[in-house]
């Protein structure tokens, strides 16, 4: 090896050590799962965030109830996945990297609403999601609270601790770029999408989450329904679900490795939608390209079909026994 190729050599190695360091790796290379990324694999905290209020409020909004989808021109068959990080209070859920590896592999823009406290879990891999372009990044609640049953101090702490932890998340990333000599990556300052954790909703909740500024999405497709593990569910699955797909649909995945199979079921689902030509846009950009479509009570897929669990996790969706107040 002569001198210039040991001193080329040396400098990849030393910018390879340091961007593991920072949790990055170069563009393109898949991201590599670790310990962290699987469920259970942490000590559950659920003490609340560093900082309960966001420094950043967003202007209230009118109250326009929960887009489903959207309606679009004729002639464009845009959709949109999105990917739901939920986690409970009593629990620490995954982060499935087959999943962001492949959207990342493929370019493929998606929609992540996650969960205040599943961003602090996941920590280091919130980092490097806000970090790639593709990826807009949606707050689906602290612990999962259940925005038909929360008190509304308890769920504007579900919300605003959330805004608040994806702020400190945000300011590390920026704070990082700095100390490398890097120019600043764009990041939105706070999410304006909100999810609605089992898509239970209630009429004074969609005031005060439009009083909070913030936009609610749900879906017309939710995707996963079964183990789709292994290859022969996973096509027979993604038929299914790609005949369900109209231009400007909004689907529901999730890719904190609670339903089994994702992966092999999004593959599926992409390929199927891009030979019949759909293409994908983030939820944010799907909105600006219509009309939405919306409802006042949310649901999976017919009306109604969500209220059994109310009943089913803890005293309010977040798992607690007693009801989250925000206190
Ligand atoms: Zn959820």
């Amino acid at each position: 090896m002569n001198r210039v190729k040991l001193m080329l050599a040396v400098g990849y190695l030393a910018a390879a050590f340091q961007a593991a360091a920072w949790g990055l790796t170069p563009e393109g290379e898949p991201w590599t799962p670790d310990a962290q990324d699987q469920r259970r694999a942490l000590p559950n905290v659920s003490a609340p965030p560093e900082r309960r209020e966001p420094n950043l409020q967003l202007p209230p909004r009118k109250d326009e109830g929960i887009v489903r989808r959207v309606d679009l021109p004729k002639g464009e068959k845009a959709v949109a996945l999105t990917f739901d990080l939920c986690e409970l209070d009593i629990a620490t859920t995954g982060c499935d990297m087959e999943v962001l590896n492949f959207l990342r592999e493929r370019r493929i823009p998606a929609t992540l609403f996650m969960g205040g406290k599943w961003m602090r879990t996941h920590a280091r891999r919130v980092r490097q999601i806000m970090r790639e372009p593709l990826f807009e990044i949606g707050n689906h609640a602290w612990s999962h609270g259940n925005c038909a049953l929360l008190s509304r101090e308890g769920l504007k702490a579900q919300v605003m601790w959330t805004q608040a932890q994806y702020e400190l998340l945000r300011e590390d990333v920026l704070q990082n770029a700095r100390e490398a000599g890097e120019p600043e990556p764009d990041i939105p300052p706070v999410p304006r999408l909100f999810r609605l954790p089992y898509g239970r909703s209630s009429e004074r909740a969609l005031n005060d989450l439009a009083a909070m500024g913030l936009r609610i999405i749900q879906w017309d497709v939710a995707a996963e329904a079964g183990d789709t593990s292994n290859l022969k569910r996973a096509r027979r699955a993604g038929r299914r679900v790609a005949s369900m797909v109209r231009p400007g649909s909004i689907l529901l995945f999730h890719a904190n490795r609670v339903p089994k199979g994702t992966a092999l079921l999004l593959r599926e689902v992409v390929d199927t939608l891009q030979k019949t030509g759909f293409r994908f846009v983030s939820a944010g950009e799907l909105l600006g390209m219509g009309q939405p479509r919306t409802v006042r009570d949310g649901y999976f897929t017919s009306p109604g079909d969500n209220r059994a669990l109310d009943k089913k996790f803890g005293a309010d969706g977040t798992g607690r026994r007693t009801p989250f107040t925000g206190r």
